[in-house]
């Protein structure tokens, strides 16, 4: 159920009218609603009930503190891929013990301040992290637990930029050797194995690939127990796509009851990472036009939102829906492409959108709550964003919108830089 509606004309998330938030906060501004965050998360939680699980939401994909709260307060655990994550999800009141660290590179000093923080699990991605963590470990005293990332090598049929979970692939411990390195990791004195993990790509429509990826993470947690290696959990990672445009998508509350259903009785906890499922369609980017630019081939819709707010349409071809926040009776629609102010032909939001729009109007660019303000940069230095978080029919700041000053904060001018 979307919160994203529209009441005689003028766009409103919950309670609260987006031209409002644009008023009170000003343009480019990320808006998300609380109901949608919980109403995702809530589809794997309530899925897997019968069995006992932890989903972790994936911080990477929208960070905010306030985000990372509201997920908190309904139990989420996290899945962080850096020590920042790891202070962020810390500062936001999570409990470390429901943290598990993923990534191919994870630096000792983060596996040092992951260890003294009591993490839940570590999903590791190699034999030298192994290695590098048992070190670790038996430095600072205590036990790591872990999990191996597997690379199942199913074909995730997504963009090739957000597929992880093929042969040739960055990510994971190649399914062919998994049990040996399980073995391996076994015999190491400051290791605790606890799990399995994969995480096959982003964006994933179908069933199928998820499917065969359990099928594989299954039969070798079962080859790992039969070599006396006892697992307490099984991760299969995040990856389910939303709807941006007419996807058909995966129904997650049915998936995650079948596999609730498939893990009965195996003694083995469930572990997802979801991050864009949970957050992608309750965010939008509200942007105002500045200018209406007519060129002999195209119409251009100049917006005052660029690549360095929402960099996915140029990063992976993405598509977001661009609409009017209040609907006008102005004259007829017109393709434009809406782009940004930014200096490089890239900086395009959306092609050929067909809209009824003058200089001035405020646009909502939808299904921006994932990997959009989390990738923001401060290119053609421009502050990010202010966002907020609507609730019911209040709206809350739940971060500023950057200060030039800071940008160039930490920098000084060559005189500063020679002072001794
Ligand atoms: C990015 C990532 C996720 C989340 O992926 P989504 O497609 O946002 O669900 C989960 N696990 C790992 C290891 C990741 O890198």
């Amino acid at each position: 159920m979307s919160a994203l509606q529209r009441k005689a004309g003028a766009l409103h998330l919950e309670g609260v009218a987006l031209e409002d938030v644009a008023r009170r906060f000003g343009t480019p501004c990320y808006v998300y609603s609380r109901s949608m965050v919980e109403a995702a998360f809530r589809e794997f939680d309530e899925g897997l009930a019968g069995v006992d699980h932890l989903v972790c939401y994936a911080v990477k994909a929208n960070s905010n503190l306030a985000i990372l709260d509201v997920l908190r307060r309904m139990g989420a655990g996290f899945d962080i891929v850096s020590g920042g994550e790891l202070a962020r999800v810390l500062a936001a009141g999570a409990d470390a013990g429901r943290v598990l660290f993923s990534g191919v590179g994870k630096s000792e000093a983060e596996i040092r301040t992951a260890l003294a923080a009591r993490i839940h699990c570590f999903n590791v991605e190699s034999e030298p992290e192994l290695e590098r963590l048992d070190a670790l470990a038996g430095a600072l005293g205590v036990k790591a637990p872990i999990s191996l990332r597997v690379n199942p090598d199913v074909d995730a049929k997504t963009h090739p930029y957000i597929s992880t979970g093929l042969a040739g692939n960055k990510f994971g411990i190649p399914y062919g050797s998994a049990l040996e390195v399980y073995r391996r990791a076994a015999k190491l004195r400051n290791l605790e194995v606890h799990g399995i993990d994969c995480h096959i790509g982003s964006q994933i429509l179908e069933a199928a690939p998820l499917e065969e990826a359990v099928d594989r993470v299954l039969a070798l947690a079962d080859a790992v127990q039969a070599a006396g290696i006892r697992l307490k959990h099984v991760d299969f990672g995040g990856g389910f796509g939303i709807r941006y445009r007419d996807e058909a998508t995966i129904d997650v509350a049915a998936y995650t009851r079948t596999l609730a259903a498939r893990m009965q009785g195996r003694g083995l906890k469930v572990l997802l990472e979801p991050g864009r499922y949970i957050v992608g369609n309750a965010g939008v980017l509200l942007t105002r036009v500045e200018y209406l630019k007519v060129d002999k081939a195209k119409r251009f819709a100049v917006v005052d939102a660029s690549m360095s707010e929402l960099i996915r349409p140029m990063l992976y071809d993405a598509w977001h829906e661009i609409v009017p926040v209040t609907q006008s009776a102005r004259g007829e629609a017109l393709a434009y492409d809406i782009v940004g102010p930014i200096c490089e032909s890239t900086d395009v939001l959306g092609t050929g959108r067909s809209l009824a729009i003058a200089g001035g109007d405020l646009l909502a660019i939808l299904s921006a709550g994932a990997y959009a303000m989390a990738m923001a940069s401060n290119y053609n230095t421009r502050p990010r964003p202010a966002e907020v978080l609507v609730d019911g029919d209040k709206a809350y700041e739940i971060r500023s919108r950057e200060r030039v000053e800071s940008l160039f904060a930490d920098e000084r001018t060559l005189d500063a830089a020679m002072k001794p």
